[in-house]
């Protein structure tokens, strides 16, 4: 069973986050180091839970010994509202249409 908990969602719909399950070996080092518990791992494979809870820090992927994460830190929407948390402006990412989506 999942465990809900609406507390740790992010953005909707905007990680880069990718998961190549052939690939992962079940280590539990994404379930371990990720701050948003975005994986749990069943059945000896790592399985998102909610990729809405992703904020793009990259420990997963950075800690991950086979390549099976790929997550694009510090870009994007995520990395542009928290930034704009840090600097007090309005968030600015570089969506494909130059509209502002964050
Ligand atoms: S990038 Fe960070 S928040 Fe997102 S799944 Fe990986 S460790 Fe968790
Ligand atoms: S760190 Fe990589 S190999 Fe280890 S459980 Fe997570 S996805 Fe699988």
């Amino acid at each position: 069973m999942t465990r809900t908990d609406p507390g740790l969602t992010y953005l909707k719909g905007v990680t880069t986050l990718e998961l190549i399950s052939e690939k992962c070996i079940g280590c539990g080092s994404c379930a371990i180091v990720c701050p948003h518990r975005v994986f749990v791992i069943e059945g000896k494979k790592a399985r998102i839970t909610d990729r809405d809870r992703c904020i793009e820090c990259g420990a997963c992927s950075r800690n991950c010994p086979v390549a099976a994460i790929k997550v694009d830190a510090g870009v994007g929407c995520a990395s542009a509202i928290i930034y704009s948390w840090l600097t007090g402006n309005e968030p600015s990412c570089d969506c494909e249409d130059g509209s502002s989506c964050c």
